[in-house]
């Protein structure tokens, strides 16, 4: 399996199909703590009090959408929220909470929420601890990870999938690493490491109980220019 990205939703979907025990590739354009996940500030909204409900969160975002929202993705979102913070919790996030460890989660009141729902790390650092959370869970599971590694294409095709309406399914992926000489070229077919595993001199790296993935000592994070990949 690959994973593309190393967000919040790339490492949370790369963690869990390898500890469900799939060989699983994650493949990231930069160093593997850059994205958008480790520069939100603002939160994470979801219900986790009695005294809130999810029908006022499904409805205030709607407002806030000013009809722009599909209504059944905020309704999943809302209402599967309480199950993801109680997961990210439990992978290591750490919360604010209104009297330190073990009292009740800090509920801020923001924006258009009207009841005191937003979770916040380490007051703005939210998006920092939880990729760093993310990574650390990572690091537990056997997978493999490339670095600097972009994703060009993918090898499509089309054919009939049991249950699902698509006809198109990835067969797996062409990438090209930031360091000169090792484009990669993905047989299809070549669903998981073997569109990647090549990389002759990508930073590859097996991902394991190693410091070499957090975030705090990623490697040359502030030292190099990206290229752009032709
Ligand atoms: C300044 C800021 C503040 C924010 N504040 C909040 C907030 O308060 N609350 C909130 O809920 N959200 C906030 N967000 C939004 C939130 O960060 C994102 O919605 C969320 O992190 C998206 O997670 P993701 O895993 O989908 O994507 P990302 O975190 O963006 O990860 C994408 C990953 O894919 C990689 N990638 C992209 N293209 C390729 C490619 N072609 N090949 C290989 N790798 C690739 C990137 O390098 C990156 O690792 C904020 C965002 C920013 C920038």
């Amino acid at each position: 399996m690959i994973v593309v990205g190393s967000g919040a939703a790339g490492l949370l979907a790369a963690y869990r199909a390898a500890s469900r025990g799939h060989d699983v590739v994650l493949v990231t354009k930069a160093d593997l703590p850059e994205s958008n996940t480790r520069y939100a500030q603002g939160g994470v909204a979801a219900v986790t009090s009695p005294d809130d409900s999810i029908e006022s969160h499904v409805a205030d975002t709607l407002v806030a959408g000013a009809g722009l929202c599909d209504v059944e993705a905020v309704r999943l979102l809302c209402t599967e929220g309480p199950d993801r913070v109680r997961d990210l919790l439990a992978l290591g996030l750490e919360l604010d909470r209104v009297d330190g460890p073990g009292s009740p989660l800090a509920r801020g009141r923001e924006a258009a929420h009207s009841a005191h729902r937003v979770l916040h790390s380490h007051g703005d650092s939210t998006g920092l601890s939880l990729e760093i959370a993310l990574i650390d869970a990572v690091r537990s599971v056997p997978l493999e990870v490339h670095e600097h590694t972009f994703l060009r294409d993918l090898v499509v095709a089309e054919t009939e999938l049991p249950g699902s309406s698509s006809t198109v399914r990835a067969l797996g992926a062409r990438t090209v690493d930031e360091l000169p000489g090792s484009r990669v070229e993905a047989p299809a077919g070549a669903v998981s490491s073997a569109s990647t595993s090549s990389t002759p001199t990508g930073r590859r790296r097996r991902c394991g109980p190693t410091p070499s993935c957090s975030p705090r000592a990623a490697p040359g994070s502030s030292s190099r220019t990206p290229r752009t990949p032709t």
